[in-house]
């Protein structure tokens, strides 16, 4: 697998790729990234990527030319995704990072100041995505996202896979609450049962909890699974429980 990233700030990403789990990832070959100059793809002596907008207005917009060059230059599958990040895409969520993570080349191109020309969006772009509904400056932070989410879901780059399954979402629900040393932090303590060593009693108990938390921030995430008998006893007993109080 094989992220390119189109951009005309490739230092930004330097840092981020140099520390942690996706860094040794890469050190070990389970997935690439190759941060591209957009500035590269120009023909011109000043290397120009943008240009002012037809029709007047604020602002510059980043020109076609050169980010139809660059995907054409880096492109190596015809199963490629050619992603235009932009707030005006579809919301980016761990369904799209699962499917993501089957794809053996994506393609995130950044824009910067107005935007990018829309026939980047018309004619080139397969799919556009937005990471959430507010304007960033630029789509670097909305690749790199894109990019820490889906290569997480690569076998192999989170040690353990189990580790993967029980995260949140990827059971149409939230990861259990974690706690960790001391006991007791200014007269808080960690529930008992994880005290116990009773690993059945601690698996229902997490089972139970990531069921709760979730029905309570998330309800909608419980109504579209189908649930099975044992998790629908689970959510009897926390609404049970919840009147109770
Ligand atoms: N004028 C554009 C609009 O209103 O839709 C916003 C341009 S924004 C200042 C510059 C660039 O940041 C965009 O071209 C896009 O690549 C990136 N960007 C901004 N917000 C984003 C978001 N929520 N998700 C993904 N990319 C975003």
């Amino acid at each position: 697998m094989r992220f390119e990233v189109i951009t005309i700030f490739p230092e930004v990403f330097s840092g981020w790729l140099s520390k942690g789990i996706l860094a040794k990832a890469i050190k070990k070959g389970l997935f690439e990234v190759r941060v591209h100059n957009l500035r590269d793809f120009t023909l011109d002596k000043h290397h120009q990527v943008d240009d002012r907008p037809f029709g007047g207005g604020e602002g510059m917009v980043l020109k076609p030319e050169p980010i139809f060059r660059a995907v054409e230059a880096v492109r190596c599958s015809e199963k490629a995704e050619i992603v235009l990040l932009t707030p005006q895409g579809e919301k980016f969520d761990w369904k799209i990072a699962e499917e993501f993570s089957q794809c053996p080349q994506i393609i995130l191109i950044c824009g910067r100041y107005e935007g990018v020309d829309e026939r980047v969006s018309e004619y080139l772009a397969t799919r556009e995505m937005s990471i959430g509904d507010f304007v960033l400056t630029g789509g670097e932070l909305a690749a790199m996202v894109i990019i820490d989410a889906v290569s997480r879901l690569i076998p192999g780059v989170i040690g353990k896979e189990e580790a993967v399954k029980k995260e949140s979402f990827f059971q149409h629900y939230f990861d259990y609450p974690q706690y960790t040393r001391p006991r007791t932090f200014k007269g808080y303590p960690v529930p008992d049962v994880l005290l116990s060593g009773n690993h059945a009693k601690i698996e229902k108990w997490r089972r139970k909890k990531a069921l709760e938390k979730t029905w309570q921030k998330r309800p909608e995430l419980i109504k579209a699974k189908v649930l099975s008998p044992e998790e629908k006893q689970l959510l009897d007993e926390i609404i049970k429980e919840r009147k109770e109080k």
